[in-house]
């Protein structure tokens, strides 16, 4: 596809990289079957195709989007579904990220849906703060309907707290630990499901792993990001960055390992948030080479069989983000867990970060999809590696909804998972 970026603008060196992915184009549309924006929508504007061209226009004018623009681009879920099936590897991450920033610097928003965002934001980003609101949310629950649409929406999704037993705070004590990982918690994991780092604590310690919580650290900067707060997104990489290679200078690390997809998804795109920054982008390209998700560091083990039937949910994070296909099911499989496939594993489940807040309807029309895929293979259990989908897929009436390392413990001699008593 044909570009005109003045000269002026590819000085911006996330310009030129969206002007290089924008020239890959060649408007053939393959990427507009997967777009699940598209499939509920129905309108070439919410999809990759026509969002790829709306991007286009306003990046190379330089100037405010029009309000029509930012509603196509805000409804993109993130979820890179487009770039996997792209023939022509157009890197749609770089163009959306990009858009994102240029609309929050010269866009300015009616005041209800600044307030929304900027709430969201600091919520989701201080899990002490997430943790209250939750439990506030449980508290008033019969309050709900007094409260305005946009925190009704919120307040109805608030995650129930755990409560963890013994069992499920055990720590298996390690002999010679050959290999020491720094384990990064999440923000609204560390509040919301401790069971899962704790889990795979001790999957880790059984293949000889020493896993170490880094709880100092804070939001990694991706929910940041996806609202176009540059600044505050790099501010959040660098003191990540800053307390990896503390934690590396006080005892050398094998690794670090993230249990959140959504997060080793972003973080691993790290290098490019700091592009033109060469002191800051070798410091990021440093800590990318040793990050690795739980299904990269877990390596699978046989396991008793519990014939339990098991329906994998590959976050989009994981297949289209990182790009790592089938460790999950291995380590599923050699648990002994019977595995069954989700029709149209490749869409979206609608989570997508602080996406079911900001765009609830067509979040709920994707999770109820989704739904729909899973209750046709008639699993008893949800497995995924994803806090967010996980969440996402919870219902009373649906199956229960359980993180891998959870299930890979539970095989292996640890407690029933939490969402499973
Ligand atoms: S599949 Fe790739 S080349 Fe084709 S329209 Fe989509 S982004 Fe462009
Ligand atoms: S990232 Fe997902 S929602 Fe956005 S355009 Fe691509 S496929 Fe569609």
């Amino acid at each position: 596809m044909r570009t005109a970026f003045s000269e002026e603008l590819l000085k911006d060196p996330h310009l030129k990289d969206a002007e290089r992915n924008l020239r890959k184009c060649v408007h053939c549309g393959f990427c507009t079957a997967t777009c699940p924006t598209y499939l509920v929508l129905g309108d070439e504007r919410d999809s990759p195709r026509g969002r790829i061209a709306l991007m286009q226009n306003m990046l190379e004018s330089g100037t405010a989007p029009s309000p029509e623009t930012v509603k196509h681009l805000d409804r993109c879920l993130s979820c890179l579904g487009c770039r996997t099936t792209c023939p022509s590897g157009v890197d749609y991450a770089s163009l959306i990220d990009t858009s994102r920033v240029h609309i929050e610097k010269h866009y300015r928003r009616p005041w209800r849906e600044r307030m929304l965002r900027a709430f969201v934001l600091h919520m989701l980003m201080r899990p002490r703060l997430f943790g209250l609101m939750a439990r506030a949310a449980q508290l008033f629950h019969p309050l709900t309907p007094l409260l305005p649409k946009e925190l009704r929406a919120m307040a109805s999704k608030a995650p129930r707290l755990q409560s963890l037993s013994s069992a499920h705070r055990e720590e298996i004590a390690l002999t010679s630990a050959a290999t020491r990982v720094a384990v990064l918690p999440g923000c609204v994991q560390r509040e919301m499901a401790p069971s899962i780092d704790l889990a795979a604590r001790r999957v880790l310690a059984r293949r000889n792993i020493s896993a170490v919580p880094l709880t100092q650290t804070g939001c990694c900067g991706s929910l940041a990001l996806h609202m176009g707060q540059e600044e505050l997104a790099k501010s959040c990489a660098r003191k990540m960055i800053a307390a990896v290679e503390a934690e590396n200078v006080k005892s050398p690390l094998d690794g670090v390992l993230i249990n959140a997809t959504g997060c080793a998804a972003y973080m691993k795109d790290y290098p490019r948030l700091f592009a033109g920054d060469p002191e800051w982008q070798a410091r990021a390209e440093r800590f990318v080479s040793t990050l690795k998700d739980f299904s990269e560091v877990a390596v699978p083990r046989t396991a008793s069989n519990k014939g339990i039937r098991i329906a994998y949910h590959p976050p989009c994070s994981l297949q289209h983000g990182q790009r790592i296909h089938g460790l999950g099911e291995k380590l599923l499989a050699a648990a002994g867990y019977e595995l069954t496939a989700i029709p149209d594993s490749h869409l979206c489940c609608g989570s997508a970060g602080s996406y079911s807040l900001l765009q609830p309807e067509i979040s709920s029309e994707l999770r109820e999809r989704k739904l729909a895929a899973i209750r046709s293979t008639g699993a008893e259990i949800v497995a995924s590696g994803n806090l967010g989908c996980l969440s996402q897929l919870a219902g009373e009436d649906e199956a229960p909804t359980v993180h891998i390392a959870e299930l890979i413990d539970w095989a292996e001699g640890g407690p029933k998972p939490v969402s499973l008593r």
